[in-house]
């Protein structure tokens, strides 16, 4: 494991006090690791984790030759002749309950779609295409050509091809894959158990009764949200006051709980409370200033679990939930304006959690949209502007953004459903410029 002065000595250009946008997320990617438990979930329970081992297919799917239509299934090499072909029809085969016995020349088998095809049988017509007469059909020429209608057996999957592979999330597409394989259970890595608290003497619960120069924990609430759309466990701390004792009590905790702690508040520079004291004190830490707006100040690190075996903060039934060799918790100390907490929770928080929780998927690409407005970007930070992006009239995306773009403003976020992302090196925006956008989708 490399300590925060080995990875930031491997990065090439480091620097604490200004560090961008890219280089925090290679410092993160260095820093955290994947989860190792693994355990073996019913399907229904398995959407949104992520998956322990590949799964290769026990059989073929489809396992039989079927119909992709209603119709009549015939021998296709009588098309050959390319004129109209009279068939009579001898049987039905249906879903489910197949057609046994031998087809001649001249003869057709009534098909319904997913019906095994008829032994001797490779194309279907469907039903809308045939003129019918008693038991006589007759097919118009030059309509289809041998196989058509027909689906193959193995031709979604063929048996021992890797269906599914690890590392990769478990969407409701994937889940059905795997039912269709007929499999009951998937290996899925444990979820990540994440605690969150608040830090801020100003900072009240909800319930308390207001009091002047307070304002109530939003914090809380977002990170919750963020976590949970994560599929994270979320070990909720609360407001943690500005107290050592009970700012240390609440990181040995929450390090002997948790795969990672993320807290807001208390990590810039004016700060005079004694959060960023005691993440020094019981971690391997670094704070930054990262060039990017909202969102500056941030703390990253791991924070140590207590060694003595007689912690009480030490549960085996905790630790036991937790990877055997688990000695430390990964820390995101995030600022405490609540749309900064939420960016860089989007920018940087996210992207390392999903690779804790040993998810391969890359980040989803960045859309283009048309700004319907000028913007004023400085180069030389990243800045993540709240927007909404809508289809315009000609048929392009457009991107507008939701208004007063203050660091604490949630209101504007609250509206959005994307961030325009103005990198590093850009200047400002002209009226239908395009620019990239982050889209929100099931994010938040
Ligand atoms: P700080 O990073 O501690 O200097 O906080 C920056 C701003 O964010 C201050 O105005 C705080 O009052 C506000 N703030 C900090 N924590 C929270 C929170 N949990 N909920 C809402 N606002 C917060
Ligand atoms: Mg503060």
């Amino acid at each position: 494991m490399k300590s925060i002065a080995q990875i930031a000595a491997e990065l090439q250009g480091y620097d604490p006090q200004a560090l961008s946008t890219t280089d925090v997320l290679r410092f993160l990617s260095q820093l955290v690791t994947p989860v190792q438990d693994t355990v073996a979930l019913p399907l229904f329970d398995a959407l949104g984790r992520v998956l322990a081992a590949d799964v290769v297919s026990p059989i073929d799917v489809p396992p039989h030759d079927n119909s992709a239509m209603d119709g009549y299934a015939f021998d296709g090499a009588q098309l050959a002749s390319g004129a109209a072909l009279t068939l009579q029809v001898v049987g039905t085969a249906l879903a489910g309950k197949a057609w046994q016995g031998q087809v001649q020349a001249g003869q057709c088998v009534k098909i319904m779609t997913g019906a095994i095809m008829p032994s001797g049988l490779d194309t279907v017509v469907p039903q809308e295409f045939v003129t019918v007469q008693g038991d006589v059909i007759t097919l118009p020429p030059k309509l289809l050509s041998p196989g058509d209608n027909r689906r193959l057996r193995g031709e979604d999957l063929m048996r021992g091809q890797p269906a599914l592979l690890k590392g990769e999330l478990l969407t409701p597409a994937r889940l059905g894959l795997a039912a269709s394989l007929g499999l009951e259970t998937l290996p899925t890595l444990r979820p990540l158990r994440v605690a969150y608290f608040s830090t801020g003497d100003e900072i009240l619960s909800l319930g308390e009764p207001p009091r002047e120069g307070a304002v109530y924990d939003s914090n809380r609430y977002t990170v919750f949200g963020m976590l949970r759309r994560l599929g994270c466990e979320v070990i909720d701390m609360g407001v943690v006051r500005d107290d050592p004792a009970q700012l240390e009590a609440a990181f040995l905790r929450a390090a002997a709980q948790a795969d990672a702690i993320i807290t807001s508040g208390g990590v810039s520079v004016g700060e005079a409370d004694h959060t960023k004291a005691m993440m020094k004190k019981l971690g391997d830490v670094a704070f930054w200033k990262i060039a990017m707006r909202p969102g500056r100040p941030m703390a990253v690190g791991r924070i140590l679990q207590a060694k003595s075996a007689s912690s009480p903060l030490q549960t085996g039934a905790i630790s036991s939930q937790l990877d055997s060799n688990k000695d430390h918790a990964i820390l995101f100390g995030l600022p405490g304006n609540p749309v900064a907490v939420m960016v860089t929770f989007l920018a940087f928080v996210r992207p390392a959690l999903l690779q804790m929780m040993g998810c391969s998927a890359a980040a989803p690409p960045l859309l283009k949209a048309r700004s319907q407005e000028p913007l004023r970007k400085k180069p030389g930070r990243t800045e993540y502007q709240r927007a909404t992006v809508s289809t315009g009239p000609d048929g392009s995306l457009h991107v507008k953004t939701t208004g007063n773009q203050g660091s604490g403003v949630l209101s504007s976020m609250a509206q959005a459903n994307g961030l325009i992302v103005l990198h590093h090196g850009q200047g400002n925006v002209a009226v239908g410029e395009e620019v990239d956008v982050m889209m929100f989708d099931g994010a938040l």
